[in-house]
Order: C-alpha cells, then structure tokens, then sequence
C-alpha cells in the first residue's frame, strides 16, 4: 500500500514496531525499509540505525539497509549494494511514489519522539546515490523530501465511494538565471546526444546540476557546474547511467565503457571538480561489493565539523 493509511493521521505515536506495524504504517518488524525491489518502498523507520544518516525534517537523509554483520550489533563489514530495500527506495524516486516515514525515539532528538514511533507523513524520493559511510563501507543513500499539503488533492466529498487522488513529485526540474543561460548557450541542443525537443512553444532542453544542489551535496548553481540536457539524458545523468570522466568523454558507469564525448560550445567551461563529485556518487555501480573498509571520498560539511 502506497500512500497514507486510512484512518491514521500524521502524528500518531505508537508504543512501539509491533503496533506500528498491525497498523499497517511500517509493516517489518526489524527492517527499516518496507518495499520490493521492483515495486517501489512504502514506508521507512528513520529510528537512528545507522550513524550516517541525516534528519532535517523536510528532508531525510537516509542510508540504505545491508553491510551489517548482526552479530555484532550495528556494525558494517561490507559494501552495501543497490538491492531488496535499497532498489526499493530507486523504484519510488523513478514512479514518484509516496514514502511513509516513521520516526523511532532513537533518531536525531531534534525531530524524533521523546517515546515510541511516530507517523511523519508523506514524502518522495528525491534522489539516490552513493558514497563511502563512515564505516568505510559504501553506504547507499537517499533523499526524501516531505510532501507539502499542496500537493495532496483533498478527499472528494460526496455520496459516492470516496475517490482519493493523491499525487506526488516524480522528478523536480530546476529552473535558475543560470540554467537558462547555459541553456540558450547551446541553444537547448543535448551536451550528450545533440538532440532538441521540439514543443509547440519552441525547443525544450533541461538544466543539469552536474553536482546536485540541496543537501547533503550543495552544489554551487553556477554555469560550470550546469550540463543543458534533453530529459532522457537528465534523467540517465542524474541517476548515474552515465559519468564523465576528466576530459570530458561520457563513460556508462556500469560497464566503464566510454561513450563518447560532452559537446562543448565557447564560454561554457564545466567545473572539473564538480564533475569529479558527479562522478563519485556512482563509483560503486560498477564495482563488485567489498568487504574491505574504504578511505573516504566524500564528507558532507555537517559530519566534518562533527568528528
Ligand atoms: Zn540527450
């Protein structure tokens, strides 16, 4: 069941999973993530399993599930890899599908219950990705946001059978000064394929943060760390189908294979490091998982003032 469970409103609290999960809010017991691989995942319990993650109320960081030996507590002794619940959550942000978010009393204290779990409401899968934790294990992680009010269509109010249609962002395309810029630099043709889309108003082309803005990433919104994309690129690019290696050939992350190269036009010069971020959120797509601790390559600013 994606989506809200009729007759519990946001904010109810129950003692503990078990009376969670007879609710049907958050039906594992154990799990944080309820969901099948290829369906998409309904709900998750941000209850502070794993140290990585990141809770600012209207945008969950949260790390992926797998990598644990459990006999040793919480502790991670290998890669995670992009399946079971982890796939789960990449299916929700590919279908837009709404996330229930549960919050244990273990989570961040800021935005947790003093007791018990309780239900947060509803929000999407922004965008997936991965990095090494602080373990030193790839960890997979994922951007929720909360869904605004706005976007839920109220209940139709009438004699027949209530007819609820909710929904929810499927992919956000954000649209700056400087995206439209880089834009009209290349005249809406595709950095990767060449291609417009043509529209009855005239050619469509997409801004691409190469380094993603909003947290945990921040991505400056500057030309040189903006690609003009046609939508089906956009999408490969951000989900890390595709990176680009340093001088600039497009390269499927999965195989290594390179596959031509980004087309480039005078007075847009790409940010090098931006790319090397890019590139980075996806380096363990190809790679087979590892059960030896990695250095770290990427530090989101918040954990380096904390360590
Ligand atoms: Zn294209």
């Amino acid at each position: 069941v994606f989506g809200e469970i009729n007759g519990v409103v946001e904010g109810t609290v129950f003692a503990n999973r078990k009376a969670a999960s007879e609710r049907g809010v958050h039906r594992p017991l154990v799990a944080g993530i309820a969901g099948i691989a290829d369906e998409g995942a309904e709900s998750i319990c941000v209850a502070g399993g794993y140290p990585d993650d990141e809770d600012y109320w209207s945008e969950i960081i949260y790390t992926g599930q797998g990598g644990n030996d459990t006999t040793k507590a919480v502790r991670q002794v290998r890669d995670q890899v992009l399946e079971a619940g982890n796939r789960a959550l990449a299916t929700s942000a590919d279908r837009g599908l709404p996330v229930r978010v549960l919050r244990g009393s273990g989570g961040d204290p800021t935005y947790s219950p003093l007791q018990g779990y309780r239900y947060d409401g509803l929000y999407y899968v922004d965008r997936y990705w991965s990095e090494v934790g602080r373990s030193g294990f790839v960890v997979w992680r994922f951007r929720l946001v909360r869904i605004g009010e706005a976007a839920v269509a109220p209940s139709v109010d009438s004699d027949e059978p209530a007819t609820r249609i909710s929904g929810t962002v499927q992919r956000l395309v954000r649209n700056t000064s400087v995206t439209q810029a880089v834009k009209e630099l290349h005249k809406s043709l595709c950095q990767i394929c060449g291609v417009n889309v043509e529209t009855v108003a005239g050619p469509y082309a997409e801004g691409c943060h190469i380094k993603p803005l909003g947290r945990p990433h921040d991505g400056p919104d500057a030309p040189g760390n903006v690609l003009c994309l046609c939508p089906n690129d956009h999408v490969r690019f951000d989900r890390g189908w595709f990176v680009l290696s340093d001088d600039l050939e497009i390269v499927e992350s999965a195989t290594g294979r390179p596959s031509g190269r980004l087309r480039l036009v005078k007075h847009h010069m790409i940010n090098l490091s931006c790319v090397q971020y890019h590139r980075g959120l996806f380096s363990s797509a190809s790679e087979s998982p590892s059960s030896t601790p990695r250095e770290s390559s990427l530090r989101t600013p918040k954990k380096q003032g904390t360590q």
